[in-house]
């Protein structure tokens, strides 16, 4: 299917887009790489009077690194981010994680800020921002604000993001020598979404201290299981009654069914996906 007739605007600063956003009467929705909006609109799923292309604000597209945290500009591509040494430096789980995201062609067009807005409940970036205790920076003609990742995902393609608001940008603290990350799919083929996933973060191993585990494909929205980091916390990764209990603790998390999943099925591929990150950390 063709997409539907439609107001294109192609700003060439924040200020610009703000504006566009704001005084426009059209519904107006943001085009950053089009991976996943340009299909939508194809299939009708999303219908917006007015465009606004965000491919062409500078403001939008940087690396950097301010004092312990790395500042990730919205419009910047998954392949620029396995390409920087930066991330491979100092935020080792995105260069874990962003190889399963699709194919080589999507990774050069899609955005790491067109991820967190869209909050696929199957997609990568979510789980790793909440697994790293990012930061998601929000702004509007009103200013900017920052948005923990954890209170940012709210549900199915449900964010914190208010009207007349763009994703900026993520910060997103560097890594220290101690943290270990963790990170495993289940997918039918490699660049599928996954089937089930989950994120992981420790601040050491043997044995475990500040874990963070984040699930992503088998709710509406990534989710922490706090209650098998509690289980694992203090014990060793040889530990396997402590890994059974976590994988038990999985029970209470809020997994849903698909059309083609039972719930029992997805928490058992939950157990085997924690199961296999933990060991990879
Ligand atoms: P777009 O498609 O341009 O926009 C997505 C949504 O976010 C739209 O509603 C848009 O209005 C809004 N938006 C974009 N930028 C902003 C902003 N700065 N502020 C506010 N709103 C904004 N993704 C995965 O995570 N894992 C996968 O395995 C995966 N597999 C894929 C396979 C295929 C074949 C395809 C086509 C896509 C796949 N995707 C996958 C989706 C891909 O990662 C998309 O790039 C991503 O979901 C959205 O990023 P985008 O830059 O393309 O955003």
């Amino acid at each position: 299917m063709k997409a539907p007739d439609i107001r294109y605007e192609c700003p060439l600063s924040l200020v610009d887009a703000l504006d566009l956003i704001t005084s426009d009467s059209h519904f107006s929705q943001p085009l950053a790489g089009g991976q996943s909006l340009m299909p939508m609109m194809h299939l009708r799923m999303a219908q917006p009077e007015l465009l606004i292309d965000l491919n062409r604000i500078p403001e939008l597209d940087f690396i950097a690194q301010q004092d312990h945290q790395i500042h990730i500009g919205a419009m910047v591509r998954y392949a620029a981010l396995l390409d920087s040494a930066l991330i491979r430096k100092h935020l080792p789980l995105l260069s874990l994680a962003i190889p399963h995201i699709a194919h080589a062609a999507v990774r050069n067009r899609g955005t790491i800020g067109g991820s967190v807005a869209l909050a696929d409940p199957a997609a990568e970036m979510p789980a790793v921002l909440k697994a790293l205790e990012a930061t998601i920076v929000v702004v509007s003609q009103d200013g900017q604000r920052e948005i923990a990742a954890d209170d940012f995902f709210i549900g199915l393609y449900e964010t914190a993001l208010g009207e007349n608001e763009l994703v900026h940008s993520v910060k997103i603290p560097m890594a220290s020598a101690e943290q270990r990350f963790g990170f495993y799919e289940l997918t039918r083929r490699h660049g599928d979404y996954a089937l089930a996933g989950v994120a992981v973060s420790a601040q050491s191993v043997d044995p475990y201290t500040g874990l963070r585990i984040v699930f992503f494909g088998v709710g509406d929205h990534a989710m922490r299981a706090g209650a098998a980091e509690s289980a694992l916390e203090g014990c060793g990764s040889q530990d396997n009654a402590a890994l059974q209990r976590a994988q038990q603790t999985l029970a209470a998390l809020d997994i849903c069914a698909d059309a083609s999943t039972s719930v029992e099925t997805k928490l058992q591929w939950a157990r085997v996906v924690l199961k296999r990150a933990l060991h990879s950390l």
